[in-house]
């Protein structure tokens, strides 16, 4: 049997994992550095940065002041005082557990000897990069009504630093400015355009020259994608560049947009808000003064309900776009995916690096996006160098070079019709967490997944214009029987690979049983760092990809780790945290990795001997069931509800990843409570309300759902759990 997971309405959250408690920096016996703290909140110096410094980064190996450490994302460190001779010495320096035990996926900057670094609900944090020790927290007390604005969890990647100044881009869609020294909040405005259109903010803004930038987020919702620039000094707009044409009646903001407008047909797109959203992050060329990003999908994925007919490119969605950063006006784009109808989203981050391809040197931009091509650009002229298939893909078989196209295969891609078994699926062969690339081996180290997906069209063609409700646009259907549904867990598969973007092809590779396995870092020291889905960080050779070295992390890793230099002893940072849209929808799939969503700033150094806490170990026995009292109709469609509203969140086939309440182990107190919770009597822990989306009618369809899942599960149980 395949249950059928429509798409029209959201989620559900119920109660945030919570605020953890809280740990001590230094937490069991942890070692700590002999060296004093590095001073109370309020005197360290102040992030004495600015663009020029980022930009001439390579001269100060022992800082990382952007997330991507260089304006190219780079995500290479020079030092090699940890190196592939030494690095089983590494131990555990220190850690700091933040407040919430959701996705991590900040990289932290380190600069004058303090650690910035976020948390879930875009809680900031400056640490005493030496200790560990809390200098000040900044929350931007996010409304938790709000969680379920964002696809993919309430994470936040991260801040940027200038001029004494850390940006935080808080999830509910304000930009902040706040003092680096005290964490006192200098400026604050909202980063959306007032179209109340849904708008949240996960990714990192960047800091160039007078400005920090920043994106959006929202395509599986109703969102219009955009860039903004904000003065740094004050808050004020400095310029905007929409992703996708308004509406078509009107003049259009940028000129690009009046020449893409002829890319998009009929007339639904325009009500419905587009998409192509820039929810992820930026990457900037000083010499070019060239800003870059990539954009998302459309809205919604399904390109038949975008409108009409549906040979349209649909500019500028899944595309790479550079704009000149003191204007924001339009240098060049390419669009990797014209008409996505795959989620296929080109948010990936983009790597710059300077490279010799074909006996000429050529400054290049290098992405590898969900789509599983890996495309070489000129980054001056936007010209198409060369595309390859990074991983196993069925949608296209290759990109033509001369249109720059891909060749589509609509036989296996076109789900719109009858149900395809799509490669990749949704989840991308590698999605938004960081690949990096050494200039010493010239390889890019990318986390790679294998995930297939079931897409099949939608059995009514649904849209809904409120802030906050789902919109993509076709059914995920997924195996309810037990056995079909491992066959198809155990073909999602993880992947780091080192891969040669010269040559376009694999050096070497190592496998994972999971997906969703962090971001890479690599050092002078020939390491390649990597976080995983099952609870490690692993040190590989960046040459010939050995495995060299591993710690436990607790808890699934998905952040990129960083690394910094303080008085001639250099440390490696990782953020571990489980969570993002896969364990969240996935958790009949992701149940697999075994791990719970403890997060924490991991921080390790040579010689070190400190220790994490026992993981936590939830077990919780299924609670004394209640009768279905449906017939199987009302099933049926509490089934379909489910799918429609609640399975973003609380998984398909309501099995829970882990990340929030899985609802089949609800006890009898909340089935007396589920509709009150459904109608919003949670909202302040982060369940979204349902009123007026959901009739007291259909709240009880889904409860009764919810009840035979949990009879499906007890039945599947070999025995009572250990209590
Ligand atoms: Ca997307």
């Amino acid at each position: 049997m395949i249950s059928r997971i429509a798409a029209a309405g959201l989620l559900v959250l119920a109660s945030v994992a919570g605020c953890g408690k809280k740990e001590s920096s230094t937490p069991d016996g942890a070692s700590t550095s002999a060296e004093p703290a590095v001073a109370e909140a309020g005197k360290q110096p102040a992030a004495t940065v600015d663009g020029a410094r980022i930009a001439a980064i390579d001269n100060e190996p022992a800082v990382w002041l952007s997330t991507g450490r260089n304006y190219g994302d780079q995500r290479f460190s020079p030092l090699d005082k940890i190196n592939d001779q030494n690095v089983s010495k590494l131990g555990l320096a220190w850690t700091y557990k933040v407040d919430v035990d959701r996705g991590a996926e900040a990289t932290p900057l380190v600069v004058d000897g303090v650690m910035y670094t976020t948390g879930a609900y875009s809680i900031l944090y400056a640490l005493d990069a030496r200790t560990g020790k809390e200098l000040w927290k900044y929350d931007p007390e996010v409304p938790r009504a709000k969680s379920g604005n964002a696809c993919c969890d309430v994470v936040n990647r991260g801040v940027a630093i200038s001029k004494g100044r850390v940006f935080l881009a808080a999830f509910d869609g304000r930009l902040i400015a706040l003092d680096a020294k005290d964490g006192k909040k200098i400026w604050e405005v909202s980063a959306a355009d007032g179209s109340g259109r849904t708008f949240a903010l996960t990714g990192a803004p960047i800091a160039i020259k007078d400005m920090v930038v920043i994106g959006s987020g929202g395509a599986e919702f109703n969102a219009r994608g955009y860039v903004s620039a904000f003065d740094a000094a004050d808050g004020k707009l400095k310029w905007r560049w929409y992703v996708v044409p308004g509406d078509p009646t009107k003049p259009q903001e940028q000129p690009e947009l009046e020449k893409a407008l002829a890319t998009w047909k009929g007339k639904k797109w325009a009500e419905q808000g587009g998409g192509g959203t820039v929810w992820n992050s930026f990457s900037y060329d000083p010499e070019a003064n060239l800003l870059y990003f990539g954009t998302g999908n459309g809205v919604s994925w399904n390109r038949i309900e975008r409108g009409e007919p549906t040979d349209a490119d649909n500019l500028f969605i899944s595309s790479l776009v550079a704009l000149k950063a003191d204007t924001g006006e339009y240098a060049w784009h390419y669009q990797e995916v014209p008409g996505d109808n795959w989620d296929y989203d080109a948010t990936a981050n983009i790597v710059l690096a300077d490279l010799e391809i074909g006996g000429k040197p050529r400054k290049v931009l290098l992405h590898a996006p969900k789509n599983a091509f890996f495309y070489v650009l000129d980054r001056i002229t936007g010209e198409l160098l060369s595309a390859e298939k990074y991983t196993h893909a069925t949608w296209a078989t290759k990109v033509d070079l001369k249109t720059g196209r891909p060749v589509v295969d609509q036989k296996v891609a076109d789900w719109t019709k009858e149900p395809k078994l799509v490669i990749p699926g949704p989840f991308g062969a590698h999605n938004w967490h960081p690949m990096s690339f050494s200039p010493k081996t010239g390889l890019v180290y990318i986390p790679v997944q294998d995930a297939a997906s079931l897409l099949s069209p939608h059995k009514e063609v649904a849209f809904d214009n409120r802030e906050g409700v789902w919109n993509i646009g076709l059914d995920l259907p997924y195996p309810e029987d037990a056995k079909a549904a491992a066959e198809a867990a155990a073909s999602y598969k993880g992947r780091l690979l080192a891969w040669d973007p010269v040559n376009q092809k694999k050096v070497w590779a190592q496998e994972y049983p999971n997906i969703w396995n962090g971001g890479t870092m690599v050092t002078a020291g020939n390491l390649v760092f990597q976080g995983t889905a099952d609870g490690r960080f692993v040190a590989y050779s960046a040459d010939k990809g050995e495995k060299l070295w591993e710690a436990p992390a607790n808890s699934g890793v998905l952040a990129g780790a960083m690394t910094y230099e303080l008085d001639g002893e250099q440390y490696v940072t990782v953020m571990a945290g489980w969570g993002g849209v896969f364990p969240l929808i996935g958790g009949v799939i992701s149940n697999n990795a075994k791990v719970r969503p403890e997060a924490r700033v991991i921080t390790f150094k040579l010689g070190a001997t400190g220790s994490l806490p026992p993981p936590k170990h939830d077990v919780v026995p299924v609670p004394e069931l209640q009768e279905v009292k449906a017939d199987a109709k009302t099933l049926a469609k509490g089934e379909q509800l489910f799918g429609n509203n609640c399975s973003y969140c609380h998984g398909l086939n309501a099995v829970g990843g882990g990340i929030i309440p899985d609802l089949r182990y609800l006890t009898p107190e909340k089935h007396e409570m589920f509709a009150g919770i459904v109608a919003g009597a949670k909202a302040d822990r982060g369940m979204p309300s349902f009123a007026g989306r959901l009739m007291p009618e259909d709240i009880e369809a889904i409860r009764q759902y919810v009840i035979k899942q949990s009879q499906t599960l007890k039945s599947q149980l070999p025995a009572a759990p250990a209590s």
